[in-house]
């Protein structure tokens, strides 16, 4: 049995079983982390404490479509990663909803400016996903490594701690495979695991990716992979993979959308569209933010940060009125954003693949969908200028 053997000192792959995972909570606790990761809560797998494997979705299996996500749970089944991804992301660890970027108070005849302790305990990420951490590098390159570096984001992001979980059962919704993003996992984590359950047990592969994740590995119950198990995460990754239905071209999108931008689809979406802005609080990787300063009968003053949207018509707003008046100008900015114009200004996609906007837009518009329809009447390609 796994759990008889000796810890693992050479950190390289090796497997656990369920104390094994145990163990490895518990150590990362006694690190000083503040451990969190995948909860069922009441109708949804969402972010939450973790203080050992009984607090993980046990058995829990999520349908996902356009505009529809349901739990299934199944006592029987002791898979703990059956599912794909949750409505939130780990965005808001890193980047929260709302954030107080200073005070001021009267003092005397003076303002006196401070800026907030945003300090807390280092966090550890138990059970990210691959398309999730690959948001994580793509949001780094915006508020990290950038010329306007966040440093509230950036030390969040860089005290933090990463196991990520592959992924067996990707939802209807997802498509990381063409984003190149998932079902797998090479680099940026400290810890990799991937859940196997067959007829040699229920077990998890585990690679360490940093010299602390080899650290903490080394000091959890497990025993050295077999042939058999890397040969079983082949196959897994392998059924993952062909399990996605929906794609994207990703060496074609970022062209084929900047010569469409007069494309008749955009007016197509924009009568289906809310302009609600779900799609972009979902969305991992999306980052907009308005600031709004009050004050009090003190004179106290506060400046908070707040997610935004660019389906907000203030969101555009110059002087005399919003840039982006029409919803279908609200719905190409987001798209070509996230799918182009993101080259120009990171040098990557702003997209990893993984359906929630697809999944928590309330009228189910498919941005896989909206990019077919527009090549299949390519601008270029059936004459008509750009
Ligand atoms: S655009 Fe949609 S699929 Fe892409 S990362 Fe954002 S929410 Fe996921
Ligand atoms: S695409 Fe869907 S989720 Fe996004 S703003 Fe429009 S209606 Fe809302």
């Amino acid at each position: 049995m796994a759990a008889d053997l000796p810890p693992d000192p050479r950190g390289s792959i090796v497997v656990l079983t369920v104390p094994g995972l145990d163990e490895l909570v518990t150590r990362l606790g006694a690190m000083g982390y503040m451990v969190k990761g995948p909860t069922h809560g009441e109708s949804a797998i969402v972010p939450g404490p973790v203080r050992s494997s009984a607090d993980l979705p046990r058995g829990v299996h999520d349908v996902q479509s356009p505009g529809s996500y349901r739990i299934v749970e199944n006592d029987d089944d002791e898979e703990l990663f059956g599912w794909a991804v949750g409505p939130e992301s780990w965005k808001k660890e890193y980047f929260p909803s709302s954030q107080v970027m200073w005070r001021g108070e009267v003092v005397g005849d003076t303002v006196v400016f401070r800026e907030p302790d945003h300090s807390r305990s280092p966090v550890a990420i138990f059970g990210a996903r691959p398309c999730e951490v690959a948001a994580m590098n793509i949001m780094d390159r915006v508020l990290d490594e950038g010329v306007h570096r966040d440093s509230r984001y950036s030390d969040r992001r860089n005290s933090s701690f990463i196991t990520v979980v592959e992924c067996a059962r990707p939802a209807d919704t997802c498509f990381c495979v063409s984003m190149r993003s998932g079902p797998g996992i090479e680099k940026g984590f400290d810890v990799a695991l991937t859940e196997l359950n067959d007829q040699h047990g229920h077990r998890f592969i585990a690679r360490s990716g940093s010299p602390r994740g080899a650290e903490v590995l080394s000091s959890v119950l497990s025993r050295p992979a077999t042939e058999h198990d890397l040969e079983a995460r082949a196959v897994l990754l392998t059924t993952a993979s062909e399990a996605m239905s929906r794609s994207l071209p990703y060496d074609e999108v970022a062209d084929l959308l900047a010569r469409n931008v007069e494309h008749p689809r955009w007016s197509d979406v924009a009568e289906r569209c809310l302009s609600c802005g779900n799609c972009t609080l979902a969305c991992p990787t999306c980052f907009c933010s308005d600031v709004h300063d009050t004050t009090d009968a003190t004179g106290a003053i506060e400046r908070r940060r707040t997610w935004s949207s660019c389906f907000d018509l203030e969101h555009s707003y110059l002087h005399g009125g919003s840039v982006h008046e029409s919803a279908s100008s609200r719905y190409r900015q987001w798209m070509t954003h996230k799918l182009s114009t993101w080259w120009d200004q990171f040098d990557s996609t702003g997209c990893v693949g993984c359906g929630r906007c697809i999944v928590w837009c309330p009228v189910g518009i498919d941005i896989t969908e909206e990019v077919t329809a527009i090549a299949a009447q390519d601008q270029v390609r059936v004459g008509v200028p750009s």
